[in-house]
């Protein structure tokens, strides 16, 4: 790694840090005073809404729909047809998406792009306490399939474009907006990768607002961290496949398709790949490390030294967040074997997810499975075809000036803490195509994952009231 950017790592992350004045656990911020009876937010909740019951999964819902209300509103409040487009693909006629245009005052100045996705994961009724389609206020909180991921992005981008229209806000640098399909069976179709190869001027931007991070709240509901994602781990998917020859079961041996792939995995459930910090995941601990404080506070800090303590490696690596945000991750995720209960089998296969850290080579980590599994008879295959790798967008003034001032505003004392998220976007697709990416929402959240791709996803009414003005705040500022 360049000594430049470590330094310059190491200097964003005691700037961040100390700029905020972090408190250790959190910082007792009462946030801003949330009028649900705001004309604004009533309109904007009856946009949320509608959009959290339009289901957009793939097995049984239509993007299309969902963009098309979307367009229906913004050509209401005056936006011209020609900056209002659903664009649905040839032959995919429920994944289309919404593309909106603020025009300019400055033709010099590039655009920004707002990204967010309208698709959901699957959610099925009888799952779920709630029906997953039906918008529930309840003790403070949103539920329903999208609240958190990722439709409360995609309501506030739109509604943030309501807004300015309606208060007259000429933006200096053209605003862009994008409603996409598909990012959560990116294997089946994205939009993203489809707007970038057939309606690139959809996307096309100096720099992008994405979903990736949001706030970090402790148990107690206290604020952390404010955080920006630059960068994200790439999401590769093993086949990990043995064959035997088999017969007859009441005659067996040791030679087994089944026992050798599981003692392949036990190997590797017992690995882990060694820690490499980068720019933005050194800022991260750095920046943390108040924050969090005491006995943890001083171990992400030892990690963040050339040759860090094991121990204190060992210690911060008991978190599965941390622990993935220090090294590349593999685990298997699904296994099947045998054809049947009478027979030796003949085969066995397992999928194993890697999450890459970005800029180490795919067959890398191929290489290294081989090596961890240890045994000839498991053939390992990567799947499909790899995600565009990109580094990580540089976190520069422009980006993050307008964050810390908006946020100092609304929560004082809070840090800005810049993250590489785990988990994939479709940032990558941006970020490959030379359009820097950033995760950023201003969205605080439990400290449990709020259910997102899970049971009874959810969002914090007050979290999202804060979100959309802190999203409101920055762009105007991005767009000058
Ligand atoms: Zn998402």
């Amino acid at each position: 790694m360049k000594k430049t950017t470590l330094a310059a790592a190491l200097a964003l992350g005691t700037a961040l840090a100390t700029a905020s004045t972090a408190l250790a656990g959190g910082a007792k911020t009462e946030g801003i005073k949330v009028d649900l009876t705001r004309p604004d937010w009533v309109a904007f909740r009856n946009l949320y809404q509608q959009l959290v019951q339009t289901n957009t999964t793939l097995s049984s819902g239509s993007c299309t729909a969902a963009a098309q209300n979307i367009a229906a509103k913004l050509t209401a409040i005056g936006l011209k047809k020609s900056d209002v487009r659903v664009l649905v693909p040839e032959g995919r006629p429920k994944d289309g998406a919404l593309a909106a245009v603020l025009p300019g005052t400055d033709t010099s100045a590039k655009p920004l792009l707002l990204l967010a996705h309208i698709d959901v994961v699957e959610a099925k009724r009888e799952d779920w306490e709630r029906d997953p389609f039906t918008l529930v206020e309840e003790n403070g909180y949103f539920y329903g399939r999208g609240s958190s991921d990722d439709k409360a992005m995609a309501a506030v981008f739109a509604d943030l474009l309501i807004r300015l229209r309606q208060e007259g806000f000429r933006p200096k640098r053209t605003i862009k907006l994008a409603l996409t399909c598909g990012e959560e069976t990116s294997d089946t179709f994205d939009g993203v990768a489809y707007l970038l190869a057939h309606n690139r001027d959809a996307v096309e931007a100096e720099f992008a607002l994405n979903e990736g991070a949001g706030g970090r709240l402790d148990k107690d509901g206290n604020y952390l961290a404010l955080e920006i994602q630059a960068g994200e781990k790439v999401y590769q998917d093993f086949t990990l496949e043995t064959t035997n020859p088999g017969g007859h079961s009441s005659r067996p041996s040791k030679d087994n398709a089944i026992y050798h792939l599981a003692a392949g995995l036990n190997r590797l459930a017992a690995f882990d790949f060694p820690v490499a910090l980068n720019p933005v995941t050194k800022a991260y601990f750095t920046a943390m490390a108040p924050v969090i404080g005491g006995a943890i506070g001083a171990d992400m800090l030892a990690i963040t030294k050339d040759n860090p303590d094991p121990a204190a490696i060992t210690r911060i690596s008991q978190d599965a967040g941390w622990n993935s945000t220090l090294r590349t991750t593999c685990v298997a995720t699904m296994a099947n074997a045998g054809h049947a209960p009478n027979a030796l089998p003949q085969h066995a296969q397992a999928n194993v997810n890697c999450r890459i850290l970005p800029g180490q080579p795919l067959e890398d980590v191929r290489q290294t499975l081989i090596k961890v599994l240890d045994d000839p008879a498991i053939k390992v295959t990567a799947v499909g075809e790899p995600s565009p790798v990109s580094p990580p967008p540089a976190l520069t003034p422009t980006v993050l000036d307008p964050v810390k001032e908006v946020a100092a505003k609304m929560w004082p004392g809070v840090p800005v803490v810049p993250t590489q998220s785990t988990g994939a976007t479709d940032g990558r697709f941006l970020n490959a195509a030379g359009i820097a990416t950033y995760g950023l929402s201003g969205m605080f959240r439990d400290p449990d994952g709020s259910g997102v791709h899970g049971l009874n996803e959810r969002i914090r009414v007050r979290s999202l009231f804060e979100g959309r003005e802190f999203l409101y705040g920055v762009v105007k500022k991005y767009a000058g």
